[in-house]
């Protein structure tokens, strides 16, 4: 079984709770999705076996945090990264998934072998992918099994009446899940960060704990 791979690096984590950490990053291609502030351009893949993958992650450093599988959206090539998730944790790695929240059928297939989600909420007034929130309930039900957090790229579009929405999920499904808002980075200015303020202000008076952390990958000017 051979999966497609953009490319496997190794850097910091630059998102959520976890940023700063040191991470292998093995960026599997294609996604089903095609968000509005999409900045991952994905051209071109690799083949590789599973094992041959899980080599490529051991030449690098080994003492990371983690082993960060991220895309495009990576539960596109579920069984591919079923078996690479097995290898990784054979082999002493913990596994990071970084995902758009939306299969929640092939995550079921392998929520085992995860230990740490890290999952979007797409806002369908900053994404314009329409109404994906039955899909992140779906999917938050079943990362729930593990540690997960959630984060939301704030736009200038983006609408309270979202927020709002994306809290109830939260406090009905997984409550003491940790909501990071991410400003879109095309559009950081004063009014965004107004806006900012006012969402997490709004979030924290639901009892939702809620951080505001951009992008620090694009602050340090690092991959
Ligand atoms: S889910 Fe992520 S990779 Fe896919 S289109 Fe949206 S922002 Fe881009």
């Amino acid at each position: 079984m051979k999966g497609r791979i953009n490319e496997v690096f190794k850097s910091v984590q630059g998102e959520g709770p976890y940023a700063g950490e040191e991470q292998v990053f093995v960026r599997l291609f294609g996604c089903n999705l095609s968000c509005r502030f999409c900045d991952t351009p994905l051209k071109g893949f690799r083949e590789y076996e599973p094992q041959e993958l899980l080599e490529d992650i051991k030449s690098h450093k080994q003492e990371v945090h983690s082993v960060s599988f991220t895309g495009g959206e990576p539960l596109l090539q579920r069984d591919f990264l079923r078996e690479v998730l097995m290898l990784t944790s054979q082999a002493g790695y913990k596994n990071y998934l970084e995902t758009n929240g939306t299969l929640f059928s092939e995550l079921k297939g392998l929520i085992d072998f995860v230990d740490i989600v890290a999952m979007d909420f797409k806002l369908s007034s900053s994404a314009g992918m329409g109404d994906l929130l039955w899909m992140h309930r779906r999917f938050l039900e079943i990362a729930s099994k593990k540690e997960v957090f959630i984060k939301a790229v704030v736009c200038a579009t983006t609408t309270e009446s979202d927020l709002a929405e994306s809290l109830k999920l939260i406090k009905e499904v997984k409550r003491d899940a940790i909501l990071v808002l991410q400003p879109n980075s095309r559009e950081a200015g004063p009014q965004l960060q107004d806006k900012l303020a006012r969402f997490k202000e709004l979030s924290e008076a639901e009892g939702v704990d809620t951080r505001v952390i951009p992008q620090m990958h694009k602050e340090w000017g690092v991959k």
